[in-house]
């Protein structure tokens, strides 16, 4: 089963995919994800990513398909993959038809107002987890211990450049996969347990 999680950041993606991943066990793909590991490795990489990521400007798509293709690649995406984050653009869309198939893309619509407030509030592990000061005061990771960080895209002068680039973004992409017919729209409003009840359904049915 091969899945694309889309939406604004701070949609719940990645709390989705978390809950994915348990449940079926299909390997999750954070292109954000894969940039932040390769700044803290110090790569050339994460260098040049970071210069865009700082400004919540989109990483060239020549680099991220890159790093996708290669990732696909891997033996643990043969049974299955979820891609959160990717594609952001048309050519990255286009550029995936060519790499795999997929067989649903789950399509998390949130109101920007939430998502401000998510984004605003989280608060990030190196381990992958994120809380949100509204329900977790500790500074430190439940799971791991590591110390929570805000992201350095997570202040509010990158949080509403990263939302207006999705929004001048998505469309193209909506209308690319809802052409194919494996789109599916979820209200990301709710919480993550209600929009994954709707994910199980969706996903239950196609597995
Ligand atoms: P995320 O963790 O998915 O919110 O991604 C964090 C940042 O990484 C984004 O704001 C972009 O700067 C960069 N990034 C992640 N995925 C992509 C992508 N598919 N295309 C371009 N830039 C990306």
């Amino acid at each position: 089963m091969n899945i694309i999680l889309l939406g604004a950041p701070g949609a719940g993606k990645g709390s989705q995919a978390n809950k994915i991943t348990e449940r079926y066990g299909i390997k999750h793909i954070s292109t954000g994800d894969a940039f932040r590991s390769n700044i803290a490795q110090g790569t050339e990489i994460g260098l040049y990513a970071k210069s865009f990521m700082d400004k919540g400007q989109l990483v060239p798509d020549d680099v991220v398909v890159r790093i996708v293709e290669s990732r696909l690649k891997e033996p643990d995406c043969q049974k299955g993959f979820m891609l959160d984050g990717f594609p952001r653009t048309l050519a990255q869309a286009e550029a995936l038809d060519k790499l795999a198939n997929i067989d649903v893309v789950l399509n998390i619509q949130s109101t920007p107002e939430i998502v401000m407030k998510r984004l605003a509030g989280r608060r990030s592990c190196a381990c992958g987890a994120c809380y949100h000061t509204s329900t977790y005061d500790k500074d430190t990771c439940e799971k791991c211990g590591g110390k929570l960080y805000i992201r350095d895209d997570d202040k509010p002068e990158t949080i509403k450049n990263r939302l207006d680039v999705y929004a001048k973004t998505i469309g193209p992409i909506i209308d690319f996969y809802e052409g194919k017919g494996i789109l599916v729209t979820l209200n990301g409003d709710r919480s993550i347990s209600d929009v994954f009840e709707d994910v199980k359904r969706i996903l239950d049915d196609i597995n």
